[in-house]
């Protein structure tokens, strides 16, 4: 049997180091020592701060590579997140013919250190074959999994201004995702009155009718789960409920989570504004003897943007050409879920997400197709060194 690529070895070794959300210092390290080993100078490797912004206990922030142009040219960004979800704590990488797989007691972390890998192999190879390219950047973000946390606090001004990005993570090497969905998460505190359920239910104010009826309306006005309002589409989720205390004591207080999603962010607002006003009517809608009602305290949060890159964006046209010249058929999509790139368009960087190889992320099913590995490779390559 031959022995694996440096390519494939450099996925091997990334999979076989732990970095969940929040941990990623031993993975960015491995990345670091790779990256200076295939000639990158230790100026070019900088960390930024975000870890300072971002929610709970993050022990690093982005680690950015900024690779002087061997031509000139406009700077192109390629990004990465270097964590991977909790299923992948303790995952052992088994090379399996044309698979990397685990035991099945673990995720892999595929998602997405194939694209790690794919990083770090363009800076090799382009090192190692003396390649003309222009400014680079490498963008490897951490917290990505647990809210997209590095890319929403980057600050464009580190990445050296790119003109565009190419994001990796994902399946397929010639899907080109151009869009993704906007998000809202979203929080209701639901104030009953409490009151003796036995003896004096009719002095009480129970919320946790007031939440059951907010749910039953959105249900029954068409804004729960899969939602089409003519052409406009979304969903809505009620994820958490949690409250009461005892069963003889009117419940006065329910606390529910859930979220809204749309490509379309006029519909979004739309939705969450209807989730708003389900609870605010239902909590009305409850009284007790004298006549006191229920309330809502209704908090939203806007997670992330949806964005669509037209399909004659130049990010999305050099990316086709790059495909056709490797003899793959360019595929347009847009995804149902978050992506870091999300953030990178807010922020003013046309970006399309590309797959490495990555398959059954978040389950103990995961592999990395080594096939798609090596074609997402030779296509960074090719995207790095294109002449416009
Ligand atoms: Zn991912």
């Amino acid at each position: 049997m031959s022995s694996p690529s440096a390519a494939v070895q450099h996925l091997l070794d990334l999979l076989a180091v732990e970095g969940l959300s929040g941990r990623e210092g031993r993975v960015a390290e491995a990345v670091v020592a790779k990256l200076r080993a295939a000639g990158v100078p230790a100026a070019a490797i900088t960390s930024d701060d975000v870890h300072r912004q971002i929610p709970g206990d993050f022990e690093r922030g982005n680690l950015i590579v900024r690779l002087p142009g061997t031509r000139p040219g406009p700077r192109l960004l390629f990004s990465s997140h270097l964590d991977t979800v909790p299923l992948c704590r303790g995952a052992r990488p088994i090379l399996r013919g044309r698979r990397i797989v685990t035991d099945q007691s673990t995720g892999l972390g595929a998602d997405n250190r194939t694209a790690v890998a794919a990083l770090v192999n363009l800076a090799e190879t382009l090192h190692r074959e003396r390649l003309p390219h222009p400014p680079l950047t490498l963008l490897f973000t951490v917290g990505e999994e647990a809210g997209l946390w590095g890319a929403r606090y980057v600050d464009p001004e580190d990445l050296g201004r790119p003109v565009m990005g190419f994001n990796i993570d994902g399946g397929e090497a010639n899907e080109i995702c151009l869009g993704a969905i906007g998000a809202h998460r979203w929080e209701v505190n639901v104030r009953g009155h409490a009151a003796h359920a036995g003896v004096h239910p009719e002095n009480g104010v129970s919320a946790a009718l007031i939440a059951a009826r907010g749910v039953a309306a959105l249900a029954s006005g068409g804004w729960f789960g899969r939602i089409r309002k003519g052409r406009r589409t979304g969903t809505a989720n009620v994820g958490v409920i949690r409250g009461g205390e005892a069963t003889n004591q009117v419940t006065d207080h329910v606390w529910i989570k859930g979220e809204s999603r749309s490509h379309d962010p006029a519909f979004l607002e739309v939705i969450s504004t209807r989730i708003r006003s389900a609870f605010e009517q239902a909590a009305t809608s409850v009284s007790d003897a004298r006549g006191r009602t229920g309330r809502v305290e209704f908090d939203l949060r806007r997670d992330y943007r949806a964005f669509r890159l037209a399909d004659d964006a130049p990010v999305v046209t050099r990316t086709a050409a790059a495909l056709r010249r490797l003899r793959l058929r360019p595929q347009l999509k847009v995804t149902d879920g978050g992506l870091d790139a999300n953030y990178l368009n807010e922020k003013g960087i046309p970006t399309v997400t590309l797959g490495a190889g990555q398959h059954h992320p978040h389950t103990v099913e995961e592999y990395a197709d080594l096939r798609e590995f090596d074609q997402c490779c030779r296509l960074l390559v090719t995207l790095a060194t294109a002449v416009d």
